[in-house]
């Protein structure tokens, strides 16, 4: 992590993805733009539609976003729907819409692999053509067993040395729809004796009689992956197709691919490593049976770390934007720690959202000596780091709330709060000092009593007398009441992500606390996605699903207290 990754603009957003030190991405590309390789740079965010994004994808969509901007080229959005079993239109529709709440402006250049269907069969039969790809009659079985291991070579296909008539009158037949699953498949013919195992044979085409959501029936043969992924960046001009460490290896693949597809101007491929958050769940086969089990609500539910969970959170796109900056490009693989990004919403928010008091866990407070029946409004500034977000009137009156654990009937040493016989400040308000308070049968408090002093309004004494703690209220005559969600980590931390035994999710039991709080009138009034710092209690925002209008539910999104440092360069 850099450091100089927390710098603002001037309207305390992170700075834009590129500091002054580039990364090992921009380097290659400036050296590409010099040796005239490209003459422009073209990236593209490639999902498969089978899932909804998380925070590992929004690293990749900033990054080939931000590479295009600063280099003034072009950003496509490109959905690689090339396997028809376990993609769906609702996963494109949350796409679209998180890609854009991120703020990666793909304007109108939205594409879908689906549609090059019948570019990358005419590609494979100039391939063909060329006596570079036979069609194999090897089951899945044989293949595995041709194929070699590490340490030992692969064996020729007995189809390798078909002509290419007959090759060419397979394939056709293959699209044709006259063989089953699995009976035939197009390979690539390399070398079976490479060291790496994708450069021997690998198959480019294969058999399936699905139908396709985007292309219905039109298809029984359905190119793989590593065939299909370079002629979209060839088709679409991308220029530099980036993607993740694990694809390092098919990278000598990927490039005889483009250089037989003849494309004038061949994209490269250049690998970054993953994302990943310690203790935190992002795999979408775990996210899923999460949701189906109803464990969770939904994919957008605020404790999960896709895109939707987090914005449903209250993060924003320029926290999200300030983390993926502090984690950096990197070749080699780290792991990010979740504090990380509490840090990053934290900066942002602090000079944004207003400050308001709401009493999440609530005690009477009675000022014996205000006068009965009397209130009066006093001024709090909305925050003081940001004057330009104004001041508001409260109500101030005989009885107010304030947290429970801002009273202790014997206080613990060193407390410097309400206690029988000290003073404190209620902030913007008064000094009040405790005279006695009530409990019910079990012991537990349920009205503290104090006196004020009315020459401290405004929570300062003319006497120059000062207190030690200085605590929120609300007043009890006009508070609203509403549902706040307090969240720990979905994970049970002291064990770990998964069992090893098992495989099984580790959950912690109290990763969701619904209380009722006591708020300011102000708050009840706010909309989904309004965010706020509770004073003392951390930022929260209103929850977009189950706020109704004059009675938000407030979701925190992170606590105001945090042990994590901003690493030293
Ligand atoms: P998952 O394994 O979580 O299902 P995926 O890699 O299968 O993710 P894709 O839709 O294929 O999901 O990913 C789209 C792009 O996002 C790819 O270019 C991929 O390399 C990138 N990507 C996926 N996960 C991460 C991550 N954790 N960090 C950075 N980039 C990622
Ligand atoms: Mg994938």
């Amino acid at each position: 992590m850099s450091t100089d990754a927390v710098k603002r603009d001037e309207n305390g957003c992170a700075a834009p993805l590129n500091g002054e030190n580039k990364n090992f991405i921009e380097l290659e590309i400036d050296k590409d733009l010099a040796e005239g390789v490209y003459d422009h740079v073209h990236t593209r965010f490639p999902p498969e539609p089978n899932g909804y994004l998380h925070i590992g994808h929004a690293k990749s969509i900033l990054l080939n976003y931000g590479l295009a901007k600063e280099y003034g080229g072009k950003f496509n959005l490109r959905f690689d729907d090339t396997n028809p079993t376990k993609e769906k239109s609702e996963f494109v529709d949350a796409i679209i819409d998180n890609v854009r709440w991120l703020g990666a402006d793909f304007g109108d250049r939205i594409y879908y692999a689906s549609d090059y269907f019948d570019e990358m069969y005419e590609i494979a039969v100039k391939i063909i053509r060329k006596g570079h790809a036979y069609v194999s009659d090897l089951t899945a079985d044989e293949m595995r067993e041709y194929r070699g291991t590490l340490t030992e070579p692969g064996k020729n296909d007995p189809n390798r040395d078909r002509s290419v008539e007959e090759n060419l009158d397979l394939f056709e037949r293959m699209k044709n729809g006259e063989f089953a699953d699995g009976e035939k498949t197009l390979r690539a013919k390399i070398d079976m004796a490479s060291p790496n195992i994708n450069m021997r044979d690998p198959i480019i085409y294969r058999v399936a009689h699905l139908s396709h959501q985007r292309t219905g029936d039109k298809w029984c043969i359905y190119p793989m992956y590593d065939f299909a992924h370079p002629i979209e960046d060839g088709i679409e001009h991308i220029t530099h197709s980036i993607c993740t460490l694990e694809f390092e290896d098919h990278r000598p693949l990927y490039d005889w691919v483009v250089r037989e597809a003849e494309f004038e101007m061949p994209p490269r491929q250049i690998e970054f490593a993953k994302l990943y958050l310690n203790n935190v769940v992002t795999g979408k086969r775990y996210i899923k049976k999460l949701v189906e089990q109803n464990i969770v609500d939904g994919w957008d539910d605020p404790r999960i770390v896709s895109i939707s969970g987090l914005r449903r959170r209250g993060f924003t796109p320029e926290s999200i934007k300030m983390f993926v900056e502090m984690a950096g490009v990197s070749k080699s693989q780290a792991v990010n720690d979740y504090a990380a990004l509490e840090y990053c919403i934290r900066e942002d928010l602090k000079p944004k959202a207003p400050r308001m008091m709401a009493v999440l866990d609530p005690v009477k407070l009675v000022i014996d000596n205000y006068p009965q029946g009397q209130s009066e409004e006093l001024e709090a500034p909305n925050n003081l780091e940001n004057e330009a977000l104004g001041s508001r009137k409260l109500t101030f009156s005989r009885e107010l709330y304030i947290e429970r654990d801002d009273f202790m009937a014997e206080p613990v040493p060193k407390y410097k709060r309400l206690y029988p016989g000290n003073e404190v400040r209620l902030m913007y308000a008064y000094f009040v000092t405790c005279t006695s308070y009530e409990t019910d049968e079990t012991g537990k408090v349920t009205v503290i009593h104090c006196t004020y002093d009315p020459a401290t309004r405004g929570g300062d004494a003319p006497d120059g007398r000062k207190v030690k703690g200085t605590i929120h209220w609300v007043n009890a005559a006009d508070a609203g009441t509403v549902t706040a969600r307090l969240y720990e980590n979905i994970i049970d931390e002291a064990k770990g992500v998964y069992d090893p035994e098992t495989g099984e999710l580790n959950l912690n039991p109290h990763s969701l606390t619904e209380v009722r709080a006591y708020v300011e009138p102000a708050l009840l009034r706010a909309k989904p996605f309004d965010r706020f710092q509770f004073i003392r209690n951390g930022f929260f925002c209103v929850d977009c699903k189950d706020s109704k209008d004059g009675a938000p539910v407030y979701n925190r999104i992170v606590s105001l207290k945090s042990s994590f440092k901003l690493p030293k360069k």
